[in-house]
């Protein structure tokens, strides 16, 4: 069932690729393990999976442990600067970087491990009152901050749309995401990159390759509904 899914996923993403152009290769598909078994992460990982996004500190060492050594592990949802010195060097880059004084944390952390965090910054593009993430405005102003610290390393934007029935309703946000990188990137920041693009879920994750998403999070289309028990 998951090999399945995940075959599935990917036939769209590379589907979608191709509709807009693009390289299908320019596209990581993060699986969604958050609150699933290991069982069934290790079904993905045996059908070739290596990419997982998880959204809990404690979730992503319990896994971590259990998991082959050879996954690489994202860390996609709001974290508490209390908990960063746990997975500061377990995991491949954090995309939920919304504020300086958790990338100061960060910094520190990492210094500590004398490791460079990859991180994105996470744009609350549509403005959603429930959400974490900057304003398109505070990205720039940001990123410059942390262009100084030599241990965490700007690789680009996240985001997380608002859940819509069509995801053709969702396209003016990814595009705006896309048009913010394109800005950054033509200020030649020191120390930002802005390679990556983190958008698209389950719903959406089409589109959001149409529109130039180089990392999409895809959770149910994989897994399965979730239950939060
Ligand atoms: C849960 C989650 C996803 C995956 O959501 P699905 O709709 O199940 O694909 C993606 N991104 C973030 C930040 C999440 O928390």
């Amino acid at each position: 069932m998951i090999a399945e899914n995940l075959r599935e996923v990917r036939e769209n993403i590379a589907r979608a690729a191709a509709s807009a152009g693009r390289d299908p290769s320019e596209v990581t598909l993060i699986a969604v393990s958050k609150t699933k078994p290991v069982s069934m992460l290790m079904e993905a990982y045996e059908a070739g999976e290596r990419v997982f996004g998880e959204n809990k500190v404690q979730e992503i060492m319990d896994k971590y442990d259990e998991m082959p050594s050879d996954v690489n592990w994202h860390m996609i949802g709001h974290l508490q600067r209390n908990k960063v010195k746990y997975i500061v060097d377990k995991v491949k880059m954090i995309h939920s970087v919304d504020s300086l004084r958790l990338a100061e944390t960060i910094e520190q952390e990492a210094a500590k491990h004398n490791v460079v965090v990859p991180v994105l910054l996470e744009v609350n593009v549509a403005a959603e009152e429930t959400k974490f993430g900057l304003k398109p405005e505070e990205v720039l102003p940001l990123a410059e901050q942390i262009s100084k610290f030599p241990h965490v390393s700007v690789r680009g934007l996240m985001t997380i749309a608002p859940y819509v029935d069509d995801p053709e309703e969702n396209r003016p946000v990814f595009r705006q995401l896309k048009e913010l990188s394109v800005d950054i990137d033509s200020k030649k920041i020191d120390n930002i990159y802005m390679n990556v693009l983190s958008m698209g879920m389950t719903g959406d994750y089409e589109v959001a390759v149409q529109e130039g998403a180089t990392m999409v999070r895809v959770g149910t289309g994989i897994f399965g509904e979730r239950s939060y028990r």
